[in-house]
């Protein structure tokens, strides 16, 4: 397989509207991706306005920039709330119209009053300092209980601010409302399905998601709605503002852990529940940030040939065969769907809340069903690939994005294409945090040719990465790994399969090719074979090693000697520091352009691994990344010599004889090794214990580093178990060590023990960057 490296891309700055349930992608991965595989010119057609075709449109942001790089992007939404967020994201409305349908809601009336100091009384608490009454910015709940336990504030009056037990006002204020739930509750679900439907229950369960207060606040707000005499803009921009404060009303908001991205409608143990007019004003300012200005219509509608968006309201499955006669698609891309019944069942209601019953209709499944597993995953992405394989020619690319990866999620995306006639071209993963990049093409046979899953197959794969690496690997690599040598012998399905039969048995043998094999280590503190770290054996790895290289080609260039014994992150530190002597003032992202495709697919290094690399090496002058003063090349080799020549000093004034052996300094005594030092000026601590005495002589041996390297030794010992475990027999000291030593007036053998002992590494620096 092609191993395509990963496309880096960056966080957005702000995280948009409903941003937990939208797929955390980072920017700028699209549009370096689109000319490599799709000409922005339309061959067929003979100008500029290639077609795309986003097939899931759950990702508003990476079909905006695509369009924004010049291409029509025809995107399939059935869902109506990921619709309107693309709409919106395309073409919001103004500022000023935003802010006139805030006032025009704030200013309304409610009996005597304005709606707005209605609605903001709703959430009224007294100073626990000065003892104004003040407005709250949330309530702190207990799951099951009639009224908070506290609420959060922070007084405009006297400035005290925190979390603060809830007084017998907050308490009879909450039953308060809730004294007329019943009411507001039954015209909740009225405005999703009538009274008569058989999915009523459904939405009665779903609207148990939100307390009394929110559902009226909500409630008051839908229901004035249409008394507003409002601009179809300003509508538009006060249903933006509702849909935030909508998410923001219901329970799923854990306290103080806050599972930030729900997948499930579970309510937490304690939770937090939002003040929903200042919701409403975040609304405002999270709307106006993501403006945009993309051309948006409704398929069929035109847009022009510089790019814009195209919006098919309905299922792949009808779009099929009007593409398939009128557009020709020059590559698909999309954010590939994981369940999400939260978000789909909430849609549905918000769907019915602000637009009525009619929008619901047609996405009222979501209401009804209630458990998305992964083999029902794989069924749904099953049929979607196979629709598109109808509707596109041979060859089309297909580049998916798959956020917050797991095993089965990949185990479900790599079958279902793999069934449905794409062929596997490439697969970039970083880390489970972050999107795998995948690129199918469009193959042969919708229905081809299986053959029977081969558990040798799965191991070589396994082994091969992980002799790569040359360091233990997460689950989700090796899994992935064998995962893709199943999927490129099409053995991830048969026929006669179902697919929760199919993925059962692909993760079983995966699982099995690992724990029945020696040359395996499992690093865990669990049982489970899909937890922790996997590896090789390190009796195995060095004989691979060894093996490979030393073959009397004296012409095999020292890099592949290199590739073959340091191990992942040492090759890492080798190219980022490269790079930065090579190309100073550079900023992040250009070192990872640089970076990803030396190390391709599997391999891509995380973010914390080359920040810890460069926090070791670097410093950083506005964005721009350089190599600190003492880190340049021959500053280093200077160092080295001066080092090299303190440790034969201080040996030979502690008494010992001292000798130079390859790249050792021995310190000798009744012709015994009492210490060996080796000199490192990087923190390539693997290449250092390779190449130090074997076995360790009966003394101490001392690896001796710049103290700015202390912390990357540190991140990597933790990082690779493997690594740490073979650190136990060696003991690292600073440079800065071996230059007090020689300060010392008296040195002593018991002072010289005590300072070693008296300099620890720096643990609790590393532990910040596991990953
Ligand atoms: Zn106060």
């Amino acid at each position: 397989m092609d191993q395509q490296p990963y496309i880096p891309g960056m966080s957005p700055a702000d995280p948009g509207p409903l941003s937990r349930f939208i797929p955390p992608l980072e920017e700028g991965v699209i549009s370096v991706w689109l000319p490599l595989h799709a000409s922005p010119f339309d061959e067929a057609q003979g100008r500029p306005g290639s077609w795309l075709l986003d097939p899931f449109g759950f990702s508003p942001r990476l079909v905006l920039e695509a369009a924004r790089s010049g291409y029509r992007v025809l995107v399939t939404v059935n869902n109506p709330v990921t619709r309107f967020l693309l709409e919106m994201s395309a073409n919001p409305p103004s500022e000023s119209d935003f802010k006139a349908a805030l006032a025009e809601l704030e200013t309304a009336k409610k009996g005597d009053e304005r709606l707005g100091t209605h609605l903001r009384s709703l959430y009224l608490t007294l100073c626990q300092k000065c003892e104004k009454e003040i407005q709250a910015q949330s309530f702190l709940w207990r799951k099951g209980e009639d009224a908070p336990y506290a609420r959060v504030y922070e007084c405009t009056e006297c400035g005290d601010t925190g979390e603060r037990a809830a007084t017998q006002q907050d308490i009879d204020r909450a039953k308060k409302i809730a004294g007329t739930d019943s009411l507001h509750r039954s015209r909740a679900f009225e405005r999703v399905v009538s009274l008569k439907d058989d999915d009523r229950i459904y939405a009665e369960e779903a609207i148990e998601h939100y307390l009394p207060r929110p559902l009226y606040f909500l409630h008051t707000v839908i229901n004035r709605l249409d008394g507003l005499s409002l601009t179809p803009e300003r509508r538009r921009a006060l249903n933006a503002m509702i849909l935030v404060a909508c998410d923001a009303g219901n329970t799923l908001w854990g306290y103080p852990s806050e599972r930030l991205r729900p997948k499930q409608l579970n309510i937490p143990g304690q939770f937090r529940e939002h003040n929903l007019w200042t919701q409403l004003e975040r609304g405002l300012s999270l709307w106006l940030e993501t403006a945009s200005g993309v051309v948006c219509e409704a398929w069929p509608n035109k847009i022009p040939e510089s790019g814009g968006i195209c919006i098919y309201e309905g299922r792949l499955k009808e779009l099929a065969h009007e593409v398939k006669k009128e557009i020709p698609i020059a590559a698909v891309i999309g954010a590939v769907p994981r369940p999400n019944q939260a978000f789909w069942t909430l849609s549905a209601l918000w769907a019915g809340w602000l637009w009525g019953r009619e929008a619901v209709e047609p996405y009222k499944i979501a209401l009804r069903r209630r458990r998305y597993d992964w083999a029902w995953n794989a069924t749904a992405l099953h049929a979607a690939f196979s629709h598109l394989f109808e509707l596109l020619p041979l060859g089309t690319p297909f580049f998916g994005l798959l956020p917050e990866p797991e095993p089965s999620f990949l185990t479900s995306a790599l079958t279902s294409a793999n069934a449905a006639g794409f062929d596997l071209q490439s697969l970039a993963m970083r880390t489970e945090h972050d999107p795998v990049q995948i690129l199918w093409a469009r193959g042969e046979h919708l229905k081809r040719e299986t053959s029977a899953a081969n558990i040798e197959d799965i191991r070589e794969a396994i082994y091969s990465h992980l002799l790569e690496r040359s360091e233990p690997a997460s689950y989700l690599h090796v899994h992935t790994a064998g995962l893709i040598a199943l999927t490129e012998s099409h053995a991830v399905k048969n026929k006669e399969q179902e697919f929760d039969e199919a993925m059962r048995q692909t993760q079983a043998l995966i699982q099995r090719a690992l724990s029945e094999d020696a040359r395996f280590v499992h690093y865990s503190t669990g049982e489970n074979v899909d937890t922790g770290l996997w590896g090789l054996n390190h009796g195995i790895l060095s004989e691979a090693k060894n093996r490979l290289p030393d073959e009397g080609d004296s012409s095999a260039p020292s890099a592949a000697l290199s590739d073959m014994t340091d191990s992942l992150s040492d090759r890492v530190e080798i190219a980022v520091v490269t790079f930065l002597q090579k190309n100073p003032n550079r900023i992040y992202l250009e070192i990872e352009e640089d970076l990803y495709p030396r190390f391709p697919g599997l391999l891509t290094p995380s973010k914390a691994m080359i920040y810890a690399v460069l926090g070791s090496y670097a410093e950083k002058d506005g964005a721009a990344w350089k190599l600190r003063p003492e880190d340049a090349a021959a500053a280093r080799r200077n160092e080295l010599i001066t080092i090299t020549a303190m440790i034969e000093t201080v040996g030979t004034r502690l008494g010992y004889a001292t000798r130079r052996q390859e790249k050792n300094i021995l310190w000798i005594e009744d012709e015994q090794i009492q210490y060996a030092f080796y000199v490192l000026a990087s923190a390539l601590i693997g290449r250092a214990i390779l190449e130090t005495p074997h076995p360790p002589p009966p003394g101490q041996t001392l690896i001796a580093i710049p103290g700015g390297r202390a912390a990357l030794a540190a991140y990597k010992a933790q990082r690779d178990p493997a690594l740490g475990a073979r650190m136990k027999n060696y003991q690292l000291v600073k440079y800065r060590l071996l230059r007090n030593l020689v300060e010392v007036p008296v040195l002593t053998r018991e002072t010289f023990e005590e300072q070693l002992a008296s300099d620890p590494l720096e643990k609790a620096k590393a532990q910040m960057l596991m990953f």
